[in-house]
């Protein structure tokens, strides 16, 4: 499949559970092509993007949520970001004087670190969440956030090539009057979910991998939703960054180097400061009289 980025919710009828499903090529290929990342963190940065598209549709809130994590051996930082539009943005860090591994589990990587989970709403308070790096993966920690969030057993599976990223995520809704066997179909529904290969979670388009999976169920398949690569940086921002920084440290760059450049990390625009653009800001304006 070519060039497919999107997320797409399903439920199975007469079931409690409900589920997404996402898919990234070029959104996640414009993520890694800016910098030359080692392959395994291409496949992790994969990960975190795939799991940012899931989180932000699960919880959807109007603004911008971003998962993000900081450790002290050669991962560095790693941010994923997604907004109400569906725009996707990431970056990574990580210390290019030692090898970065090539197989090493999230745990092993961020040793004691966590995630954290921030969630940015147009309007209103911005609140972070903390989860612990539970288990060997992301998806693990992911699972146990919902847990800890919504308070409903949830599953993740993310998988990424350094073409592809994708993910499925099943939940288990709390039935409105318990039935028996429900405990049986969750598990029945988790348990072949497990057995999803990844090039399946690659190849295949959400409705013939539901069809594989579950084809004696009753799937209601909702609409898709298109997501791309695209970056929330603004000329105004930057200055607001720059300003941050304080008046003298922005004098001293500017009589060394006569201007401000930046480029974003995340989308390689470049903004570029003159001391003009910067004397209100600086309290140098001059006086006329
Ligand atoms: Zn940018």
């Amino acid at each position: 499949m070519n060039n497919i980025n999107e997320i797409q919710r399903f439920s199975f009828d007469h079931t409690n559970v409900r589920g997404e499903r996402v898919l990234l090529t070029d959104a996640y290929q414009n993520i890694i092509s800016r910098k030359s990342y080692p392959e395994s963190l291409e496949k992790l940065l994969g990960e975190f993007t795939a799991a940012i598209a899931l989180l932000r549709d699960i919880i959807k809130i109007d603004g911008v949520l971003s998962i993000q994590c900081k450790g002290n051996g050669p991962l560095q930082t790693l941010m994923t970001e997604c907004d109400e539009k569906q725009n996707l943005r990431g970056i990574a860090q990580w210390d290019q004087e030692q090898e970065f591994p090539a197989t090493v589990s999230l745990k092993e990587l961020l040793e004691g670190g966590y995630l954290v989970i921030t969630i940015t709403p147009r309007n209103g308070q911005r609140y972070q969440g903390i989860v612990e790096i539970v288990g060997d993966s992301l998806a693990e920690c992911l699972e146990q956030y919902f847990m800890q969030s919504e308070q409903l057993p949830s599953r993740v599976w993310l998988a990424s090539n350094g073409v592809q990223a994708g993910g499925l995520f099943l939940q288990r809704l709390p039935a409105e009057q318990a039935q028996e066997g429900d405990e049986d179909a969750w598990e029945r529904f988790v348990h072949l979910a497990s057995t999803v290969k990844d090039e399946e979670l690659f190849d295949l388009d959400t409705a013939t991998l539901l069809h594989r999976l579950y084809h004696e169920e009753e799937l209601r398949l909702y609409d898709a939703k298109t997501m791309q690569f695209g970056c929330s940086c603004t000329r105004q921002r930057t200055l607001d960054a720059i300003i941050s920084m304080g008046a003298e440290e922005v004098r001293e760059i500017l009589s060394e180097q006569g201007a401000i450049n930046v480029e974003c990390q995340f989308c390689a625009e470049s903004y570029s400061f003159l001391k003009e653009d910067l004397d209100d800001y600086l309290g140098d304006q001059a006086h006329t009289h």
